[in-house]
Formats: structure tokens, sequence, C-alpha cells
């Protein structure tokens, strides 16, 4: 601010923006003041405010969140720029796409065009610091005029997104100020901060299952394909203070090299830039892969994704580190010592929201700035990466025939290939063609190829290393959907389109349709019948036939905030199931035969659903689990016919505590050179007589991420084969699971307790497997 005063010429030019309402003013204290956090609608309000007060921001509501906040995102440039948005726009689109734009007409594009930097915050919304950052920044660049701001402001186009999961500000929000002053200050809230997924926000990135999601890839990566996305995150207090990219090994084979080389230049100057600045701790090349597209969208769309994660506080707390505090390990570097990746460690000390931010502002200016001095560089690596993708020749495309066991997934997979902009032709039998010389056929690959995971292992012989998430993402397994590679061209015209399926083959009858059929129905309040030897359903009643009304189904609800029961949530909802949630009380009350027909437990460890919080953890109201009353009124449950299904983890509960004959054979977690499997696709036989087995068919893929398998007495549903266990990921110690079983029926009483080996609903989509899960709740 004080560089003003020496430049009269500079001040008169930038008094224009002197109604720019400072963070301070605006929301009553200093931003980042200890102990303070803000309000969604003020930060709208605070963004609309910008808005009025300068012409170098525009503010646009894309849409709301799912719990129906705005969701915004502003658009920072010199007003010359904001005035032709749309020609910026339609540049971007012609150097997206190689095929319709000949190299001269990019060569005069590069000169024309601008940086587009797409920064997106506080997804995981504990991590509450990068709505600060944003709101710091945006005031900055409006009004402080240095010659990096002037640079950004000239040749980027900044697109910010303040938050991208806005119900999750205030969820973390009105937690925080609940527990402040309590000894459960600065905890994270007892529920997910994303009414569905929770954390698992950022792992929804080529499913597009969630609003959020959707609202930022339609209106921002796919009408702007921004050269660079900048994802601002924090992770745990006690190792380095900001990590930047260069990445870790593994990187996913499809992202073009090019782009590789990109994040590890834009990291490095934004670790030299910190560094400079005096700031300690910055870690390079460490912690974080590039493996899981469910993170990196627009690295498979030609632009290049910079994560930075900050070193956490307790929300808005400060915390104090003695040296002693800090690790001693971390994957990459020693916190401790110094390396080439870890010039200069921190020391420990006080470490509060106000150094994240400022920390976190240092890297937004050197970004932003670096993308402006590279403009025209990363235009023209842009449009090559574009070409690279379209030149590609192996293979030629992929094949989705017409004839589908499951039509529903079928057509879900391909819309979801298009949203993701992957162009897919129709072949003349009726089949779905996606030729690889497309902008996105990268992307396309990605995500139709079984995934072979390099055998990544500590030292020879040792553990393996932990992948930063899992392992695959092949969706034709997942789906259900037969697909095939092919290397020489087959003929196609025009768009594929939904209705060219309707003259396919005579559809099995629980596939995915089917159940929405079925739901339909009972959401109109009528019954369905199900033919007892083969499952197939009838809407009006046929002899021999069972007449089946809406199950009642409880959904266990732990106060440990659980994704999965969050994606369970997710699945029945959007499959028209009713539910009903159950905390430990609605369990422990009993009664539960004459409430309900199925209950569910998402994956969880059984100690959580016995002990839950413990009293240290949080308030009284949230302490406890389900305990010996619990066990009880389950068991009495089962006795009087209901069934128990148990994903996952949450199995190994049925087995401590009600009494399920089944010995597991996996070893604990800490044994992973024996057996190891962080989320992958796994090969089972399905006995296909079994009630949960009903538009199944008899050869499937799994999803198993630290899952459970067992030897047992009971009735298996799916089992292992003897060999050739991994279908698409990484598997350690396959003979451990060989053989043994991955989805057990096992009576209980007069019910059942179903234990899945496995998680049949993974974040919404294994549509394959979503059906032995409504098998399980139909019976
Ligand atoms: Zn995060």
């Amino acid at each position: 601010m004080l560089r003003r005063t020496l430049v009269p010429l500079v001040l008169l030019a930038w008094s224009a923006t002197a109604a720019v309402p400072t963070p301070k003013s605006y929301f009553g204290h200093e931003l980042t003041d200890d102990g303070t956090v803000l309000d969604w609608d003020r930060v709208v309000g605070y963004f609309h405010a910008l808005q009025k007060s300068s012409d170098r921001i525009r503010v646009e509501e894309l849409g709301k969140s799912t719990e129906g906040r705005p969701f915004i995102a502003a658009t920072i440039a010199d007003p010359e720029t904001l005035k032709h948005l749309d020609r910026y726009i339609a540049i971007q689109q012609k150097l997206a796409d190689p095929r319709k734009t000949p190299q001269a007409e990019a060569e005069k594009l590069f000169l024309e065009g601008k940086a587009v930097v797409l920064v997106t915050c506080s997804i995981h919304a504990t991590e509450i610091a990068a709505t600060h950052t944003a709101v710091e920044f945006a005031y900055r660049i409006l009004t402080d005029d240095t010659p990096h701001h002037r640079a950004i402001l000239k040749d980027d186009i900044v697109l910010l997104v303040p938050s991208l999961n806005p119900d999750g500000v205030d969820i973390v929000t009105r937690w925080y100020r609940k527990t402040l002053g309590t000894p459960f200050e600065g905890t994270s809230p007892p529920e997910l901060y994303h009414h569905y997924v929770g954390h698992d926000n950022n792992r929804d990135w080529y499913i597009f299952s969630q609003v959020e999601t959707r609202l930022t890839i339609s209106a921002l990566h796919n009408v702007w394909h921004p050269e660079i996305v900048y994802d601002v995150h924090q992770q745990g207090a006690n190792a380095s203070r900001l990590f930047v990219p260069p990445w870790l090994d593994p990187a996913e084979p499809n992202i073009d090299p090019i782009l590789m080389q990109e994040m590890n230049m834009y990291g490095t100057a934004i670790a030299a830039d910190l560094t400079a600045a005096g700031k300690t701790g910055i870690a390079i090349h460490a912690i974080y892969d590039f493996w899981t597209p469910s993170r990196h969208y627009q690295a498979f769309h030609g632009g290049l994704r910079i994560l930075t994660e900050a070193a956490s506080v307790r929300i808005a707390s400060p915390i104090t580190l003695t040296p002693d505090q800090i690790a001693t390990t971390a994957l990459g570097y020693n916190p401790r010592e110094r390396s080439w990746n870890y010039p200069e460690p921190w020391t420990g000390g006080t470490w509060r929201l106000k150094d994240i931010v400022d920390y976190e502002t240092i890297a937004w200016d050197s970004l932003l700035y670096n993308a402006a001095l590279h403009r025209e560089e990363l235009l023209r690596n842009f449009y090559r990466v574009g070409q690279r993708q379209v030149d590609r020749d192996k293979p030629w495309g992929f094949v989705i025939s017409a004839s589908q066991r499951d039509p529903g997934a079928t057509r879900k997979l391909i819309e979801t290939l298009r949203f993701g902009m992957v162009e897919v032709g129709r072949g003349a039998d009726g089949s779905a063609v996606i030729p690889m010389h497309q902008p996105y056929g990268g992307w396309a690959k990605t995500l139709l190829e079984v995934q072979h995971y390099p055998n990544d292992l500590l030292y020879p012989g040792g553990p393996p290393k932990q992948p930063y998430d899992v392992t695959a993402n092949t969706l034709p397994m997942l789906m259900g959907v037969e697909t095939r590679a092919v290397d020489q061209p087959v003929p196609f015209s025009g768009e594929w389109k939904a209705a060219s399926r309707v003259a396919g083959p005579t559809l099995p009858a629980a596939d995915t349709d089917t159940w929405f059929t079925v739901n339909g129905a009972w959401k109109a309040g009528r019954a369905v019948w199900r033919d007892p030897a083969t499952g197939d359903f009838s809407l009006g009643a046929r002899a021999g036939w069972t007449e089946h009304k809406q199950p009642r189904i409880g959904l266990y609800q732990p106060w440990q905030a659980n994704m999965d029961e969050g994606w369970t949530r997710w699945l029945l909802e959007n499959f028209g199931f009713a539910y009903t949630g159950l905390r430990n009380a609605d369990i422990q009350r009993g009664g539960l035969r004459q409430r309900f027909d199925a209950i569910i437990f998402a994956d969880q460890t059984a100690s959580n659903m016995q002990n839950g919080f413990n009293r240290d953890a949080m308030p009284e109201e949230y302490v406890g689990g389900l305990g010996t009353a619990g066990a009880a009124a389950l068991k009495e449950f089962a006795n009087a016919g209901g069934s128990l299904v148990f994903l996952n983890g949450a199995s190994e509960y049925a087995i401590a505590r009600l009494g399920v004959a089944a010995r597991a054979v996996t070893p604990a977690r800490e044994q992973s050179e024996v057996y190891y499997c962080p989320g992958s696709l796994l090969n089972m036989r399905v006995d296909t007589h079994s009630p949960l087995a009903y538009g199944v068919p008899a050869e499937i893929a799994g999803w198993i991420e630290h899952s459970p398998a067992w030897e047992t007495q009971l009735p298996v549903v799916a089992r292992y084969p003897e060999s050739g266990v991994l279908a698409s990921g990484w598997l350690v110690g396959e003979k451990v699971i060989a053989g043994r079983a991955a989805v057990v029926d096992a009576p209980l009483g007069a019910g059942h307790a179903v234990l899945f080996g496995m998680r049949p609903q993974y974040r919404a989509q294994s549509y394959l497997t979503f059906k032995m899960f409504f098998n399980a709740l139909v019976r």
C-alpha cells in the first residue's frame, strides 16, 4: 500500500477503486484473525460488493449447491478483457480442437489469447484457508497496483471459485462456532461436510455424480478449457508447511508429458518464490502421486493441475509444535532434514490461519504471474497437447456393442463419457463407437481401459508404497458394460443416441432400467411381483410370483461422519428407495422388525460401530456406539426375519458381535507386505442361484478396497477364483484370497446377515454390483 504514496500518478489511476471494501470493513474483523470463520452468504456478498466497486471483476452464480446455496465464480482480468470474454472463450475453444483450427490460425491465436487459470478453493470444507485466500487475493488484485498484478490482469483470465463446496463452508463454520472455547474447539464436525460425499467430493471428477462437480465441469472447464487448474488444499499439521508439484510417481500413463513438465516447472517456480519470500517448509515431489483421474479432470483435457497443500491449523485456531512433534517420516522426504526437495525445513513454532493465507497468497501470485509471463507458450502447448491426442494411433478406438446385459448402465457409461466432452459415434449395428483421434480420446481411453498399477514396493520384498488414492477406474468393469478396444477403423455416422438402444435384444429383467421401473412403481404406492426362481420382476400379479412392496429400509448413521454412508444415501435416493436414518439410540431402542425389513451398515470398522466416539473426542451427545444394547437389538431384528446388510469393513461386526460363522483370511492392514488391495477391481465368480445374484452374470469384477475375504461353510454368493484374481489396478498377495469368499449370505435367526467383502455401491460407479446390493434389500 505504501508504494502508492510514492507514485501519485498511479494513485490517481487507481482512485476509481477507492470504494472497493476492505475485507476488514466488510466482515467486521481482520480476515485471518484467530478464532474467526466466514459464513457463505457473507463471502458471496463480498464478491458481489467487489463487482459493484471494480470493473476488473465479474461475479456469476453458476447454479445452486446440493443444499441450495449459491455456487459462484468470479472472472478477474483487465476491463478490456472482460468486455470481450466471448472472444476469449472462442479462442480457447478453437485451440482446444486442432482438427478445426489449422496451425496458421493457431499461431495468430497464441498471440491474441490470454492464459486462462481456474482457481478452485476449499473443496474440503475444513480446509478453510483457501476461501479466505480467495477473498484476500480478490481484494488485493483489485486495489494493489504492483507490476505482478498488472501482468496478471493483462495476460491472464482468472476464474476464481471461492468455494467448491459452499454447503461445507456453513457446516464447518456452524460447528466451529458451537465448539469455540470448549475442549472440542477446532475438531471436525460429526457430520459429512458435503451432504452426500464429504471428503470424497474431490474423487468425483470422472463420474460427475454431484451437483457441484457438474456445475464446475459444465460451466467452467468445458466452456473455458483452462490451461491451468489450481486446486487449493490443506494437509496434516506436523510435516511440510506447503506442498507443491512436482508429483510423486506414478503418473497416469495417458497424461501428456508436456503437461507433466509444465506442472514441474510451475510448481518449482512457486516453491522458489515462497522460499525467496522467506517462507520455510516448502516440499516438492512428495506425498501426492498423479494416478487416479478422479481428481485430475483437466490434466486429461489439455490443462495442467497445480495443487498446493498447506499445513492445517485446527480450523481457525492456531497450533504450536515443538521440534520433536514434527514427523520423522513422510512419503518422499524427511520433514526434519534438509534435502533437494525440502531444502529449508520448518523447525516448529506457532502456526495460524494467517500463516496459511500468507503462504497461499504468495503461491497464487507466483502461479498467476508465471502464467502471464509464459502466456504464449502455455497456449501453444495447450494446442500441441490437443494435436498429440488427435494424432494418437493405438488403439484406433473403442466399441460398445448394442447388445448389452444392462442397457441402463450402458447409457450411463456413454453419457458419462460425453459429459467429459468425448465424442461418441453410432455404428451401423447401433453400437457406440469412440475413435481415439479426438481431443479427449486419452480421457476416454483412461476410463475404458484396464489399469496396470506398478508393483511399487518400498524396497524389494517390503511393504507396498501406498498410493495416494485408489488404483483402478475401468468403467466398463465397474458398470458391467462390454467394451472392446479395436486397432482397425470402425465406420460410424452421426452421434450415438440413447433411442437407438430401444430396438436391442430382450432385456434381462433385473437390469438397471428395471430397478428404476420397480422403484417408480413403489414410489407410486404400487406393489411389484417377482419370480422366486429367476428374480424377474413384473408390474402385474402372476401365478406363483411373490408380491413385493417397497422394502422398509434403515440406514445406520454413526456420529463418526462416514463417506460410505453418504454414498449409500446417494445411491438409495437416486434409485428411488425410501430409507430412514438410524442413530445409535434408534437401534438400541429395539423393536426394529416392526419398522424395517432391512438395515444397512456402510463401510466402517467394527470397533467404531461398537464404541463410536470416546469422551475425549466429542461433546457428550455424540459419544458412544451401538454397544451391547445395539447388538442385542440387531440380533432380535434378525431373529424376527429382518435382513442386516454389512458393507466392506462393517462385515467384521457381524462376525465379532452377532456370531456369524466366518473367519477372515485377510490380515490386518499393517501386514501390507502379505496382502494389500488399496482400491482395485478383482475377479470373482457368482453363484447365480443365490437370491442376491438376480441380474448379475456368473463372472464379475468387484470393487475391493482393504476388504475382508473369508473362509466359511455359510452360503457364498461370490468367491475369488483360484488364480487370475486381479482385473484392474493393483493387488499384492493374490494367494491369500484365492478361492475365498467375497460375499456371504448368512442365515441369522429367521432373517439374514449379508456380508459384502467389497464396496458394492462404490462412489456412484459400480453399477454392476449395485444390483447385488439392491437384491440384498429386497428378498
Ligand atoms: Zn483437501
